[in-house]
């Protein structure tokens, strides 16, 4: 989806290498206003932690009786520099983009676009949808291919059995499922469902950075608790992930995981860049409707405007040091 506040501020986000400790990163209600008043919940990026891996952003939502909420309607608008990946767990969202993709965003199905230079897409969630559930992640490209050509894949992943838990892996390898889905720099992600009181031992691997967002229920994460809507960050070095289900039902996880991306970037609304004048430019092509953000077909509306610029430059906003 897109990130339409008003008011987006301003982050350069640096990446830093992780520590040992698992640190539990508190979502924030982020309206995504509009004419439908969905609110999400925003784990990443956040003042503390900016990426895992090349995971830069991060939205939970639901689950929304969209007869209340209204459901999504995300007019066209744009993005670069970034993959978005588009993982439910209820609900359905029509998809057009200037790619010339039109497709079904459904439960146990990644939608993964490549913004690369530029592209532009409408997300609207479809009329037999009554309960919208899910997230909406973005993933940083690296320098060498951030300008790569507009893209999108599909994948449908197995439901595979472990030890007292199903996983859905989306991208990257997980207990040695593994996603064809071809990403830019090492990466994972994957739904894991955890039976009650199950104990999981994930072996993973050392020169990734993890992250464990709770989407129903409540786990322990290597000794610390994450309540749901938490996400519980594992720095470099770890070779194995414990994760308990502490509720009698069962626990439905996101796991996000990537090599560290080792460059500093600037994130202002949908976009990805390395320098504010950058930024200024996308938003200029956008608001005159150049062509490097194409166009969608089909959407019953006009574009999404972007907002004004912040006041001054954009400015890097660093991570602490590590603990
Ligand atoms: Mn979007």
């Amino acid at each position: 989806m897109s990130n339409v506040e008003t008011h987006p501020s301003e982050l350069i986000c640096e990446s830093t290498s992780g520590v040992a400790a698992v640190e539990v990163l508190e979502p924030r209600d982020v309206p995504l206003g509009g004419p439908r008043a969905m609110t999400v919940r925003r784990t990443l990026p956040q003042r503390s932690r900016s990426l895992i891996g090349a995971w830069c952003f991060a939205d939970h939502y639901g689950p929304d009786d969209v007869s209340v909420s209204g459901g999504m309607d995300v007019a066209p608008h744009p993005h670069t520099g970034l993959q978005t990946a588009s993982w439910l767990f209820s609900g359905e969202i029509e998809h057009r983009d200037s790619l010339g993709v039109h497709a079904m965003v459904r439960p146990g199905e990644l939608n993964l676009m490549t913004a690369g230079h530029g592209i532009c897409h409408s997300e609207v969630s479809t009329p037999d949808t009554t309960v919208l559930h899910g997230v909406q992640l973005w993933i940083a490209l690296p320098d060498a291919h951030r300008d790569a050509p507009r893209d999108f894949q599909h994948h449908v992943p197995e439901v595979a059995a472990l030890d007292g838990a199903t996983a859905r892996v989306f991208l990257g390898t997980v207990a040695g499922h593994t996603s064809p889905v071809r990403t830019f720099t090492p990466l994972l992600g994957a739904e894991l469902v955890l039976e009650p009181g199950a104990r999981l031992a994930l072996d993973v691997d050392p020169a990734f950075e993890h992250g464990v967002l709770v989407d129903i229920g409540a786990v322990d994460l290597d000794g610390t608790a994450l309540a749901h809507g938490t996400l519980g960050y594992v720095g470099l070095g770890a070779t194995t992930l414990h994760l308990t289900n502490t509720t009698d039902s069962p626990a439905r996880v996101v796991l996000l995981g990537g090599e560290p991306l080792g460059e500093d970037l600037v994130m202002w609304w949908n976009f990805v860049g390395r320098t504010h004048d950058e930024i200024a430019a996308y938003r200029d092509q956008w608001q005159q409707q150049s062509d490097r953000f194409g166009q969608v077909t089909g959407y019953p509306g006009h574009h999404l405007p972007a907002p004004p610029l912040p006041m001054g430059r954009l400015r890097p906003r660093g991570n602490p040091p590590p603990a």
